[in-house]
């Protein structure tokens, strides 16, 4: 027909330990895809360490003081994606379930459950920084998590969860300059974004 369907945008999502460099590339990138003149926002989700499913069922259920957008944060997501926007996202269900997952007594599959079905990100790119070289970048041991013991084993969970083949992950050198990793990750975000225009979104881990 002659009717032409709105191209969705794509759902790109940068995972990592801390220090890694994620807000500096999601910044980045998203700044050069707009200035390519593709519509791109950046979204974070609110509490890092907790998985996405779980925050939305809490709010639903009454147990948290949650702001009250939290709740409309997938509605928003998937209708900006189908207006062709491309979403940036500083984390998503991947690091609620490796940091969740590496603390005593958590194991991995019951961690993900909550995060099931949840729009599936087009791409994926772990920024890979060992935890010495993240430990350079400064101010570590400030935030509740950082300390090296507990980012080895948060980087195992990430291992494997990267190696499930039903999502599409993508590993970056993260120790090379900042503008070397934003080069690479905007290849790999706009060969994303074209295969994503024709593609219905997925549901994760289902
Ligand atoms: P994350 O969001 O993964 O915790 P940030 O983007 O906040 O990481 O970066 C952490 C710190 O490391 C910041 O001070 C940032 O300027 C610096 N940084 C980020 N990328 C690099 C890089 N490629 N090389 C050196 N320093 C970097």
């Amino acid at each position: 027909t002659a009717v032409m369907a709105c191209k969705r945008g794509a759902l790109i999502v940068l995972e990592g330990v801390d220090k890694a460099g994620k807000t500096t590339q999601c910044k980045k990138l998203v700044h050069a895809l707009q200035q390519s003149g593709r519509p791109a926002e950046m979204m974070r989700f609110p509490e890092r360490t907790t998985t996405i499913g779980q925050l939305i069922s809490a709010y639903l259920e009454n147990k948290s003081d949650l702001e009250d957008h939290t709740v409309h944060l997938l509605p928003l997501m998937k209708k900006k994606l189908e207006q062709g926007t491309t979403l940036v996202v500083d984390r998503y269900a991947f690091s609620g379930v490796a940091f969740t997952s590496a603390k005593p007594g958590f194991c991995l599959d019951w961690c993900m459950k909550p995060d099931v079905g949840l729009p599936k990100p087009d791409l994926v790119m772990f920024l890979q920084l060992s935890p010495a070289e993240a430990a350079l970048r400064g101010q570590f041991g400030e935030e509740r998590y950082e300390t090296s013991v507990f980012q080895r084993a948060v980087q195992q969970k990430f291992e494997h969860l990267m190696k499930d083949p039903s999502v599409n992950w993508r590993a970056i050198d993260a120790s090379q300059s900042i503008e070397d990793v934003h080069e690479n990750i905007m290849t790999h975000s706009l060969n994303n974004i074209n295969a994503a225009e024709n593609l219905p979104l997925g549901e994760l881990w289902k």
